[in-house]
């Protein structure tokens, strides 16, 4: 399933953070939301275990 969890896409430029919402548009800003999963801050990225290991390989 994917997930439902969207952030505002001008974060970079409004927020310090990225800013999660459940709704279409950004609750601070008003920008609009897009779908998180993309997001190189996905606390659910399926590849990041695999790119953590491999950063401590390398090391
Ligand atoms: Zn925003």
């Amino acid at each position: 399933m994917k997930s439902d969890i969207r952030v505002c896409s001008a974060w970079r430029d409004a927020h310090d953070r990225p800013v999660y919402t459940l709704s279409a548009s950004c609750p601070e800003c008003g920008a609009d939301a897009e779908n998180s999963a993309p997001a190189p801050f996905d606390p659910n990225d399926p590849h990041g275990e695999y790119r953590r290991s491999l950063k401590r390989r390398n090391r």
